[in-house]
């Protein structure tokens, strides 16, 4: 027997930015599309005119190249099933609501928002059970099932506002399983008849969802939790249309929750606790709010994917870092977890700290530069390239790298008062003055030349490491913070050494 492809699909609407978790999802269909030889579809589900966004769909497309999440098939790039937008797929899914209307899995329904609201009350100040539209209560509302035929086709030819609901069994176990989950059931008495078919004629998420993944012959829906109660309603639909045979296999993705573990992980949280909750900035088109996004806040893309693949999943052993190539490799379904995974901003950080030592020390360089343009000054790369080797352990982004860099394009016009007076020793200048008269014999002026010259130095008078380079420090740098003096002292140049160590002995009384 031909095994069926595996095909998966990310289904965002564009109601706004992508939150990390949508990223996540996109992510671990990518993955699993790559790992089994299968087509990865981006479907953008746009059907809810009153909660589209504009810009909202050009932002999740950029937000997954950023993150290098490409697809095979997709609005703007092809395939055999487009197209891949729902808004372009209407007469599509008025064909298919015409097959559950004449089935008898789905009717026609005029009830305005008033009487539903009215029905709703009056089930709960009567502690009548869920408020819901559903076997007992639909008999008391105003739709096909209530009204004749012949009123039924009245009030549609009249023009009347109606929506097409699906007809749900009562008392029934819906049985489905889901890939982290297991086996799952639901009794039909807990779900309502959703609407399927909106007043405007357009489908709601639930029909063209189930419509699509079998047009589109999805094998496996990978998704968030927040649509595991919607499943069994899913399941009851490939049922109606007689698809039980190719529905597809169900993986519900934990929820991502917040650093304290307690709920889910809201852009609130990210405002609150100053961490982007969005892979890139959002200004949103309403109220012009800006959110704070991974790459605006220095965020390399690849440390970006690791974190959010580690949310959730696990690879089974100690290793934490892993590329998208790896992760293709290594991920499985099997290996994601139930259990809410915690978002640790920390992690995030800790991870482009990784990332940054991994990158050569030259590729950083390029980015480094324009931050030391904008503060005018020039240098060449192969100096920056040596810079950068000295300080990118000590941060966790390139933009943090100026604050540990500065001293090398900008001497220091104060020195810092509290370290002047623990470390500014009385014989302080005394040394640093026979030490000038020792810079100019330093050949090569490099690190291990400087190093050796200032050692036999320190016996020759005697004079302790910390006295002689905290001292040397406060001169180039200001204070006594920063990467190994000699090192500093190689790129500053044998000139610029002096005349730091100059100014400063003319400077601090
Ligand atoms: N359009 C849904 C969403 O925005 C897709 C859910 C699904 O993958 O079935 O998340």
């Amino acid at each position: 027997m031909q095994e069926q492809k595996i095909r998966v699909r990310f289904a965002p609407s564009p109601t706004g930015p992508l939150h990390i978790g949508g990223v996540r999802t996109a992510l671990y269909n990518y993955l699993f599309a790559g790992k089994h030889n299968g087509d990865f579809i981006l479907r953008i589900e746009d059907t809810d005119l009153a909660r589209y966004i504009k810009g909202a769909e050009s932002y999740i497309i950029e937000a997954l190249k950023w993150c290098g999440i490409t697809w095979n098939e997709g609005p703007g790039s092809g395939g055999n099933y487009e197209p891949y937008r729902q808004s372009e797929r209407k007469e599509i899914y008025e064909k298919f609501i015409s097959i559950l209307l004449e089935k008898g899995h789905a009717y026609y329904a005029f009830d305005t928002p008033a009487e539903i609201e009215a029905m709703r009350n009056k089930i709960e100040s009567e502690n009548l059970g869920n408020p819901q539209y559903e076997s007992v209560t639909r008999k008391f509302m105003c739709n096909s099932l209530t009204l004749s035929p012949a009123e039924t086709e009245q009030r549609i030819k009249s023009g009347k506002p109606y929506v097409i609901r699906a007809l749900i069994p009562g008392n029934e176990q819906v049985h489905f399983s889901d890939i982290i989950r297991g086996k799952l059931k639901v009794n039909t008495l807990t779900l309502d008849d959703k609407v399927l078919l909106k007043a405007d004629g357009l489908p709601t998420y639930h029909l063209a969802n189930v419509v699509d993944d079998h047009l589109m012959k999805i094998s496996h829906v990978i998704r968030g939790e927040e649509w595991l109660p919607s499943t069994p309603l899913h399941v009851l639909l490939y049922r109606f249309f007689g698809w039980e045979k190719q529905m597809p296999e169900f993986a519900h993705l934990p929820l991502i929750l917040k650093p304290d573990g307690k709920g889910k992980l809201s852009k609130r949280d990210g405002e609150r606790l100053g961490f982007p909750v969005y892979p890139l900035m959002w200004k949103d088109p309403e109220t012009g709010e800006v959110s704070n996004g991974y790459r605006e806040s220095g965020y390399f893309p690849e440390a970006f994917v690791n974190t959010l693949t580690l949310l959730g999943w696990n690879p089974g052993t100690e290793q934490e870092m892993f590329s998208i190539d790896q992760l293709m490799q290594e991920f499985s379904l099997e290996n994601v977890g139930k259990a809410g995974a915690r978002f640790n901003p920390d992690k995030a950080k800790w991870f482009n700290h990784q990332y940054l030592l991994k990158k050569s020390s030259r590729d950083i360089a390029k980015e480094f530069i324009k931050i030391v343009r904008k503060k005018n000054h020039d240098v060449s790369y192969d100096k920056l390239t040596e810079i950068v080797a000295l300080v990118k352990d000590r941060v966790n982004f390139v933009h943090e790298m100026w604050d540990q860099a500065f001293f090398f394009f900008e001497p220091p016009k104060t020195f810092n008062e509290k370290t002047l007076k623990k470390k500014w020793k009385e014989k302080t200048p005394e040394i640093l003055d026979k030490v000038l008269e020792i810079l100019s014999g330093i050949e090569p002026f490099n690190a291990p030349e400087i190093s050796k010259v200032l050692n036999d130095f320190m016996q020759r008078y005697d004079v302790s490491a910390a006295i002689l380079m905290t001292g040397l420090r406060i001169c180039l740098v200001g204070d006594a913070k920063g990467p190994d003096i000699k090192e500093i002292m190689a790129i500053l140049g044998r000139e610029e050494v002096i005349k730091r160590i100059e100014f400063a002995l003319k400077t601090i009384k």
